[in-house]
């Protein structure tokens, strides 16, 4: 897609220039020409009265869309474990995969990763690749995106799915650049289009106020990232056979990226997207102090604590604990809401827990839409009850 100016139709009003927020727009002697910061955003489209800005998309049908078949999935793992972010997205593309009447393929690159593989296709995995290599330990960049690149471009899928992790939010856009490819990040739907076998992809736009529906229709592969506890894994079947597949690939000798080591930010050891129990604090909390409270409680219920963007933002609590459309996407089995009005952006990261429990003072809170169990009351007094109740449980336990 490019950006043009109609020249005869150009009068010089310059409402563009002020109206483009990337300084795109520039006067150059007589005509006005677009730089090379245009990012397409079309803002300055609706600020010519003269219709002189068009335009001009380039609708470039790759080869033959038909080459390209069948899903994958990107394995993430962490300290030899398989991350759950891969069983939700192989959940989701055994069912894309099922109404495509396409196969399903995970993708691994690591080091002493073979024995993944059976677990992959128990939960769902027709093909394992395996890309093993001391240099592929460490998650990079650099180096996963160039055995990626290989792959698809021997391999040809149709659909890739990433999870919306730090590391797929920054590897799957470096693929699709590679592909000139269509991305859609932080999907909450995927499903196929029952006419033309392509991928519609589901997210919030405008601030959740509205879902977009999202399609690649030109361009291979369709690729998506998807936010963990957003899909549901299908159950193993131990049963499943499939097969596993050494590609060979090269990989770079040469990075720009070292791995030193890594450091866990959550110090109190418990991660928020696998967690069972959040007790989440918000406004209503009153200050900053009432939150070792809640901790006090946590640690009586093995629970984690979450938060809304509101004391994010005044600095009682750090980011990593947000929950929300600009935070973590949390689905435990039950997530209490302590003083949290249950604006939309945060529903967006919540709305999915087995059981949601609100406490607010405010009987019309929106919260209370969505929580199973709500209790109109202070939050700070219904913290202090709950210590006293599960604390003497506790005791009588010991
Ligand atoms: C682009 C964008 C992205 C955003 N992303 C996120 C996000 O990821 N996560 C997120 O959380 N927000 C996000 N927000 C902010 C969001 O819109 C809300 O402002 C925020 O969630 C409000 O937080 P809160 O409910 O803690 O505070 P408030 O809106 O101030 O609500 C406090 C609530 O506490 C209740 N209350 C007051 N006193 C008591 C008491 N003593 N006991 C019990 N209840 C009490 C009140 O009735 C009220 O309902 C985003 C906003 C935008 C525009
Ligand atoms: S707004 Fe339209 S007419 Fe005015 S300077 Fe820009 S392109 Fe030309
Ligand atoms: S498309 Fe956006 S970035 Fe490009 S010139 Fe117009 S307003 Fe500026």
């Amino acid at each position: 897609m490019s950006i043009e100016i109609n020249t005869e139709k150009c009068t010089r009003c310059k409402a563009c220039i002020k109206a483009c927020p990337f300084d795109a727009i520039k006067i150059e002697g007589e005509r006005l020409q677009i730089s090379e910061w245009c990012t397409r955003c079309a803002a300055c489209i609706s600020s010519c009265k003269f219709g002189a800005i068009e335009i001009k998309k380039d609708v470039r049908i790759v080869d033959a869309l038909s080459d390209y078949k069948g899903v994958w999935v990107l394995v993430e793992h962490k300290k030899g474990k398989i991350a759950p972010i891969t069983f939700e997205l192989l959940g989701a593309g055994r069912r894309l995969a099922d109404e495509l009447k396409v196969s399903v393929s995970t993708i691994v690159i690591g080091d002493e990763i073979q024995t993944y593989a059976q677990t992959l296709i128990a939960y769902g995995s027709d093909e394992v690749y395996l890309i093993e290599d001391p240099s592929l330990k460490d998650y990079n960049d650099e180096l996963y995106c160039a055995v990626m690149t290989q792959l698809i471009r021997e391999k040809k899928p149709e659909i890739i799915l990433i999870g919306a992790t730090a590391n797929g939010r920054s590897l799957a856009p470096r693929i699709a650049s590679r592909f000139n490819t269509g991305l859609t990040a932080d999907c909450t739907g995927l499903e196929i289009d029952p006419d033309k076998k392509i991928l519609i992809q589901t997210r919030p736009a405008f601030g959740g106020n509205l879902m977009a529906s999202i399609i690649c229709p030109h361009h291979r592969p369709q690729m998506a990232t998807i936010r963990p506890r957003v899909m549901k894994p299908m159950m193993p079947d131990e049963s499943r056979e499939g097969k596993v597949i050494r590609p060979n690939v090269n990989i770079p000798k040469q990075t720009s990226v070292k791995t030193l080591g890594f450091l866990d930010s959550f110090q109190d050891g418990l991660n928020l997207a696998e967690a069972d129990i959040i007790l989440s604090a918000g406004k209503g909390l009153g200050k900053p102090e009432n939150l070792e409270l809640l901790k006090q409680l946590a640690q009586i219920l093995g629970a984690t604590i979450g938060a809304s963007r509101a004391i994010v933002d005044a600095g009682w609590i750090d980011s990593c604990y947000q929950i929300g459309q600009t935070g973590k996407t949390v689905a435990p089995k039950f997530y209490f809401a302590f003083g949290i009005s249950g604006a939309i952006q945060h529903l967006a990261g919540m709305s999915t827990s087995d059981i949601i429990i609100a406490v607010n003072k405010d009987k019309d809170a929106p919260i209370f839409k969505i929580a199973n169990y709500g209790i109109v009351g202070d939050a700070v007094e219904v913290i202090s009850a709950m210590i006293q109740c599960f604390a003497k449980k506790q005791n009588h336990r010991l």
